[in-house]
């Protein structure tokens, strides 16, 4: 244990800040209001190793962790850049190849997310299954030259962007316990029989959503990822980097919202005194600062506990339901703050509402997490 501040994460912090910084929360509202997906941010990101931070040096990335990954991502958000496919493309992806791809599949794959040259979407969400993933039903079958892929999927972020992407899919069922046996391929966007509509939503997002259809796409053997109809272990090791980027995403959402706080309520006077000086202002952003605080501990935990190869569900779920709550209390307060200003675009506080709203629901809801905790940390009867 250590909290004494670490120059290589001081300096990394920095550099990726000074990246970041120079395109900020207004290129970020335009890139989502004009359908754009921050591709020069995401370049520029790529350039200086900073995407594929995580991803193993002898396959083009930087050889770190998810704690230097989630780093990136808080100081993206915290100069107002939230991006979702780090999430995704590095974290999710990037994770479960490093872990459990063949050799050939990560000299096929690593590299290009390691430079981020490349991204790769994530699938496993159906209309039908919702947060309940045995339940789901895209298909894959085994024949002559490869797999069969039938089945829908929705809500699948930043495919139009992506080259290819993962997908969870049943390919047998467990006689003993009636759940789906779950394995997972690796699609190219462009497949012939696969096809999609983007699912529209009121979220400022660099990333949109989709929902997937896979008519008889035939994907070949080497597609296949980790082991045949065992794919809830690596699914965990992808799903858990996913919750600890979202945790940073949302702490670096905090930090931005208390910063443009404090410097608004230390400036704007309304009778005589800076607003910041009342306490019904003051105690409100304290105290949320506290709650980010503590969150940007758990997800720091999670990280490491990760990066060490040690069980990190628990650490992984708390921090991004910590995280959750505590960005999502800033930004209400930093909007308080600000008056009417709140609501205004100029501002840069409402702009960011419906993302940090979204990762109460997603990748995995509170009440997904509660169950957890309820049943992992306190020992209670499963709920469901
Ligand atoms: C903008 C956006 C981007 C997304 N990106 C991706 C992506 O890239 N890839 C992907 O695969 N998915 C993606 N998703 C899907 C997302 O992960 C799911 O929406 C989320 O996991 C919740 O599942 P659901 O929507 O099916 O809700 P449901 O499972 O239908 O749940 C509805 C409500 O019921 C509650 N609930 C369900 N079961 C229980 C229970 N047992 N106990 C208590 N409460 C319960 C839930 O907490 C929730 O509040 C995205 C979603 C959005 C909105």
């Amino acid at each position: 244990m250590d909290f004494l501040p670490d120059e290589d994460h001081d300096l990394l912090r920095s550099a990726v800040a000074g990246v970041v910084g120079r395109f900020g929360h207004a290129y970020f509202v335009e890139q989502a209001r004009s359908g754009g997906n921050a591709k020069e941010l995401w370049a520029a990101l790529g350039e200086h190793g900073f995407v594929g931070v995580n991803i193993p040096a002898e396959y083009g990335g930087g050889g770190r962790g998810m704690t230097e990954l989630a780093l990136v991502e808080e100081e993206c958000a915290a100069a107002g850049c939230p991006l979702l496919m780090l999430l995704v493309s590095p974290a999710i992806c990037g994770s479960v190849i490093a872990r459990y791809g063949s050799t050939e599949q990560k000299e096929r794959w690593l590299p290009g997310l390691g430079t981020g040259a490349e991204k790769m979407a994530f699938a496993i969400t159906e209309p039908d299954a919702g947060s309940n993933s045995h339940r789901i039903s895209t298909v894959a079958t085994p024949h002559a030259d490869g797999w069969r892929l039938r089945g829908t999927k929705y809500y699948i972020s930043g495919v139009d962007d992506a080259a290819r992407m993962l997908v969870v899919t049943r390919t047998g069922i467990d006689q003993r316990t009636g759940r789906g046996e779950l394995s997972l391929f690796v699609v190219d966007v462009d497949t012939p029989g696969l096809t999609r509509a983007q699912i529209p939503v009121e979220l400022l997002a660099t990333e949109k959503q989709f929902t997937l259809w896979f008519d008889d796409v035939d994907v070949g053997p080497d597609r296949l990822v980790g082991p045949l109809g065992g794919a809830l272990r690596p699914l965990f090791d992808g799903l858990n980097p996913e919750r600890i980027l979202s945790a940073a995403l949302l702490n670096g959402i905090g930090r931005y919202a208390l910063a443009r706080a404090a410097a608004y309520a230390g400036q704007r006077e309304v009778w005589g005194v800076p607003i910041g000086s009342h306490q019904g202002i003051a105690h409100p952003l304290a105290q949320a600062a506290i709650d980010v605080e503590l969150a940007r501990l758990m997800t720091q935990k999670a990280a490491w506990l990760y990066d060490a190869g040690a069980d990190a569900a628990e650490a992984s779920n708390m921090a991004k339901f910590a995280a959750a709550d505590a960005a999502a209390a800033a930004l209400d307060q930093a909007i308080q703050t600000h008056g009417g200003n709140g609501m205004a675009t100029e501002y840069g506080l409402s702009t960011l509402w419906g993302m940090t709203r979204l990762l109460r629901i997603a990748p995995v809801s509170r009440e997904m997490i509660l169950n957890f905790v309820a049943q992992h940390t306190l020992g209670l009867p499963r709920s469901y």
